[in-house]
């Protein structure tokens, strides 16, 4: 029996948890100033949810899928990625009607599942944040999109981030772009990596974001989707440049990215940061413009991106970024004799159904004891209660940083902490 957790998977405890608190909170606050609301969606679906708009041949629909029949032997798989559960939603909830606000700007938090190769900052259980906006195709939705996360990074003070931009066209552009690909690497066929050779049959323009060596060389002269552009493509993809360089968002041309899921049209982009000297992606996204559709509802613009929030704490961590995190107690109760067990218990909710953070000694041990306690939880104040205190109703308050001590009554706590906490501190 296995009693340890999964391959892939991790525990994050209440240390580390809170500095996703932080990262959340400062995502979710980012996003509510540029309008976009949560969306919460389950943490399984249909298998064909996924593997029909991620696309048949990409990594997670071949190799990297959990799923399973459940016990009405339904097809279900865990969510690898956001966007179509998302795109599921939307249609399923009519969120396509005109009397709902446009664009629809939803963000989301939480699990995905892959199964893949446990090692740094890819896990099988890992957690992304995500945005998606529907019904803008104008340029401005994929800049503004892109700044929202640029201006997420800049507020948790990442450095040395990179956007990489491409642009895959209209569906008709793409297509050219394709054959002009296959064209290419047909000749050279026998020097791509197996993988390669198989993405060339079913999906050549994943040959392009390869990670083995050889593929990378065999791509390095091939055509460049840019020169496929036709003209709506290329005047979409001149705006988005135009409007980047408007608002200061560096950027560099990536024509070699080209996204590993299959539903993206026109920009695409990831913001890339380097860790030990090797690259990681930890955001990507782009416009998804057919996906509505193919879940059966009406025409609608698509744009979103997926953040990886193990890789995101992974880069504060080594580029050594100290979040703000506030982790203090507003007061400890010291406890003396177990004849006041109850009173302190009544005191310690009387103060936290004021507002206040408040714990209390439990386990009736020495004072000094205690008192380390008092200074392991940073407790900003510290009340000693034992049985004279109870007697005489007054009890002091001790500031833990300058020792300095008032002398208050037990009533005053009870109706009026905060004047007291206010004069202790
Ligand atoms: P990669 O090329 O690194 O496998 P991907 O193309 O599979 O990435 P997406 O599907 O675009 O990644 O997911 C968006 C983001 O989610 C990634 O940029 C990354 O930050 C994060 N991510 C993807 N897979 C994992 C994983 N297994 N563990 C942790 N984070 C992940
Ligand atoms: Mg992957």
């Amino acid at each position: 029996m296995k009693l340890q957790k999964p391959k892939g998977t991790q525990d994050i405890l209440p240390l580390e948890s809170a500095k996703w608190q932080y990262v959340e909170n400062v995502a979710r606050e980012t996003f509510k100033k540029y309008n976009y609301g949560e969306i919460r969606t389950p943490m399984f679906e249909h298998y064909e949810v996924i593997s029909r708009s991620v696309g048949d041949t990409t990594d997670i629909v071949t190799k990297e899928m959990y799923d399973f029949y459940d016990k009405g032997d339904r097809h279900i798989t865990l969510r690898p990625e956001g966007t179509a559960p998302v795109v599921r939603s939307f249609v399923e909830n009519k969120l396509f009607a005109p009397e709902v606000q446009k664009p629809v700007k939803m963000y989301y938090i939480g699990s995905m599942f892959r199964y893949e190769r446990p090692q740094a900052g890819r896990l099988r259980e890992f957690h992304q944040v995500g945005v998606e906006a529907f019904g803008s195709s104008n340029p401005a939705t994929d800049v503004e999109t892109m700044a929202m996360a640029y201006q997420l990074f800049t507020e948790l003070g990442i450095k040395d981030i990179t956007l990489h931009l491409n642009s895959l066209g209209s569906p008709a552009s793409r297509a050219a772009y394709r054959q002009a690909l296959i064209d290419y690497l047909t000749p050279i066929k026998d020097s791509l990596s197996k993988d390669s050779q198989r993405r060339l049959e079913e999906n050549p323009l994943r040959v392009l974001d390869s990670k083995e060596k050889e593929d990378k060389i065999a791509v390095e002269n091939a055509p460049s989707i840019l020169d496929y552009l036709d003209e709506e493509s290329q005047a979409h993809f001149d705006a988005v440049r135009e409007m980047l360089e408007a608002l200061n968002i560096p950027y560099v041309i990536d024509t070699n990215m080209v996204r590993g899921l299959d539903y993206y049209n026109h920009t695409i982009f990831e913001f890339i940061t380097k860790v030990d000297k090797s690259d990681l992606t930890i955001c990507a996204g782009g416009r998804y413009d057919g996906l509505v559709e193919y879940f059966g509802g009406p025409e609608t613009a698509g744009f979103g991106f997926g953040l990886g929030l193990e890789r995101l704490l992974l880069i504060l961590d080594k580029q050594g970024i100290q979040l703000p995190l506030e982790e203090s107690l507003d007061v400890y109760i010291a406890v003396l004799g177990d004849a006041v067990n109850s009173k302190a218990l009544e005191l310690v909710q009387a103060i936290r159904m004021q507002g206040f953070s408040a714990e209390r000694d439990y386990l009736g041990r020495k004072i000094k004891a205690q008192f380390k306690s008092a200074d392991a939880f940073n407790a900003k104040t510290v009340i000693t209660l034992g049985e004279s205190e109870v007697e005489t109703g007054q009890v002091t308050i001790k500031n833990n940083q300058t020792r300095e001590e008032v002398t208050v009554s037990l009533e005053e706590i009870k109706s009026d902490f905060a004047t007291i906490f206010k004069k202790v501190n």
